[in-house]
């Protein structure tokens, strides 16, 4: 395996959804035989929106482990730990703080538009500060390649400025991060939505029963110029196209070929997906049955990941607490 070390984390506000699966979560299950992988459970991160609902952190914890276990993320192989866990995380937050200005945050883009679709709201100093919270995440353990979209290439940009004054101002103790800005589409939500959201109502659970997935496939848009079954569609803006984009293996374009000549109905097309989508979704409820039927195995894994990740964190502060003459 590759000495380096992936780091890749979830905001611990909700169960993961197909979207979660395309963007992320399949590139990770990959990713975990070619680097040593961490997966960072972002309860802390969470509390940046979601401080007021602790209780709800606490239940998605554990939902999001077993959302990752039924994904097949391998904990013999990934280290699945939990951010608030490792107060080093929270000590680096503190020492960084020091050198990071207002000014870097308040005009850095990702933050920017984050807190634009917030709807505009008071910006907490916790949720302004959450960047150079993550340069803490990625560099305790010292990550050198981080996954991410294209709209979070300035966080990667801004922890990397964190490491360079770091190492300059104290000693090259930091480990300069790479973002692996990779092919992570975004999934169209049922409602056609750009962006599958459970928050908007239009997401597929990872955790869909087979009456879930057909209900949700039933209500889903379609191209809204299709009436009859024998009118041209426009598969290109359908949502239930893209998730035959996604999830099929073969015979796309004919599906695409099929709705463009009137010749497959929309209640056909979305059986069909069904199909295709449980293809994907009925190994995972195995694998989730297996370890929800065991949560002491999941917190054990969770607590094994944690301490394998604090044992790295210890060992990151004493060369920090040392480069900056706090070693007393
Ligand atoms: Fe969408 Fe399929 Fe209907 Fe075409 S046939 S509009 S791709 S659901």
């Amino acid at each position: 395996m590759n000495q380096e070390r992936v780091l890749t984390a979830d905001r611990v506000t909700g169960k993961l959804h197909l979207g979660h699966y395309v963007g992320t979560l399949k590139n990770r299950t990959q990713l975990q035989y070619k680097y040593d992988t961490f997966i960072m459970l972002a309860d802390v991160q969470a509390l940046t929106t979601h401080f007021h609902q602790p209780g709800l952190i606490r239940t998605h914890l554990r939902e999001i482990a077993l959302d990752y276990l039924a994904a097949g993320i391998d904990p013999e192989r990934a280290t699945i730990f939990v951010q608030s866990m490792i107060p080093e995380i929270a000590e680096l937050t503190q020492f960084y703080s020091m050198f990071v200005t207002v000014n870097s945050l308040r005009h850095n883009p990702t933050i920017k538009s984050e807190a634009q679709s917030g709807g505009g709201e008071e910006m907490y100093y916790g949720f302004l500060g959450y960047p150079v919270s993550q340069a803490a995440d990625i560099t305790f353990c010292k990550a050198t390649i981080i996954p991410v979209g294209e709209d979070q290439l300035p966080l990667i940009e801004l922890t990397r400025k964190v490491v360079r004054r770091f190492n300059e101002l104290y000693r090259p103790v930091l480990t300069l991060p790479r973002a692996l800005v990779g092919d992570t589409p975004r999934l169209v939500g049922t409602d056609g939505s750009a962006k599958m959201s459970k928050s908007l109502g239009n997401a597929i659970l990872l955790d869909s029963s087979r009456e879930e997935l057909e209900l949700k496939m039933r209500k889903a848009v379609t191209d809204p110029s299709r009436v009859r079954k024998g009118d041209p569609g426009h598969p290109d803006i359908c949502p239930v196209y893209a998730y035959h984009c996604c999830f099929r293996e073969e015979g796309v374009e004919e599906i695409g070929e099929e709705c463009r000549k009137g010749v497959i109905g929309c209640a056909e097309c979305k059986r069909r997906a069904v199909e295709a989508i449980a293809q994907l979704l009925e190994p995972m409820a195995e694998r989730r049955a297996h370890y929800a039927a065991r949560p002491k195995e999941v917190d054990d894994l969770l607590m094994s990941g944690t301490s394998r990740a604090r044992e790295i964190a210890r060992e990151t502060m004493l060369e920090v607490r040392e480069a900056m003459g706090l070693d007393y």
